[in-house]
């Protein structure tokens, strides 16, 4: 089973890249950030504080996620339905920073993760796997880039997608949760002493993808 573990920061570039790798290599690819955010659209949509831990425990077992497609055309299902786009919208982010917080909603998301990574050859990114969720991947990197570039990446993503944001308010928010996300008690984003690291600062995504293919190739011809 090929395991790929990619952390790092909001705007790194991660998931673009973690796709990138995926189809070249033909594998699945797992956006475990994507399941934070449906957790929380869906406590949003319920009325339910993301930041109150026993009320979120209560409707964990009423989340049941999935995936369905693969590429592009790849979707991520909230009880059945579509919310990929839902999850993208810039509110949500905050409130999937906040509830990934909880060790409850962690436990829940990340057996998920695992028991996926268990049974197929994929690529995962987000903020703890290559430290808690697969310590014992056998390829691991943390991908970064500066707080300008992230915020810029962001930023065009979201006028992209028709938002109307300033893009120091943008900036301001990667900078939150950034510190949310590496200062959280519970499995916090931190950068492993085994991962490789890879700032994307000056590097296209296909640059990266095929950094991370030719340390996978060297890899698996060293073992
Ligand atoms: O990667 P993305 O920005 O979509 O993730 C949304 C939020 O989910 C992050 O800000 C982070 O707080 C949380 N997350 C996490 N652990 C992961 C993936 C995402 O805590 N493995």
């Amino acid at each position: 089973m090929i395991n790929i573990a990619i952390d790092g920061p909001s705007g790194a570039g991660k998931s673009t890249v973690a796709k990138l790798v995926a189809a070249k290599l033909g594998i699945t690819y797992l956006d475990t950030g994507a399941m934070y955010r449906a957790c929380a659209l869906y406590a949003l949509r319920n009325g339910v504080s993301v930041d109150d831990e026993e009320a979120v425990k209560k409707i964990l077992p009423d989340i049941r996620i999935s995936f369905t497609g693969e590429g592009e055309s790849k979707k991520i299902l909230l009880n059945g339905e579509d919310v990929s786009s839902a999850i993208r919208e810039h509110y949500v982010s905050k409130a999937a920073s906040d509830i990934s917080k909880l060790p409850s909603v962690r436990d829940y998301l990340v057996a998920q993760q695992r028991k996926i990574a268990s049974e197929t050859d994929v690529v995962l990114d987000g903020r703890d796997i290559t430290s808690n969720v697969l310590p014992h991947a056998e390829f691991k990197f943390f991908l970064t880039a500066s707080a300008d570039v992230r915020a810029m990446r962001r930023y065009k993503e979201l006028i992209a997608r028709g938002a109307e944001i300033e893009f120091e308010k943008v900036k301001a928010d990667i900078i939150d949760r950034d510190k949310n996300d590496s200062q959280r008690a519970y499995a916090p984003l931190v950068l492993t002493p085994d991962s490789t690291l890879i700032d994307s600062s000056d590097m296209s995504p296909e640059q990266v993808a095929d950094l991370i293919i030719s340390c996978v190739s060297d890899g698996r011809r060293g073992r």
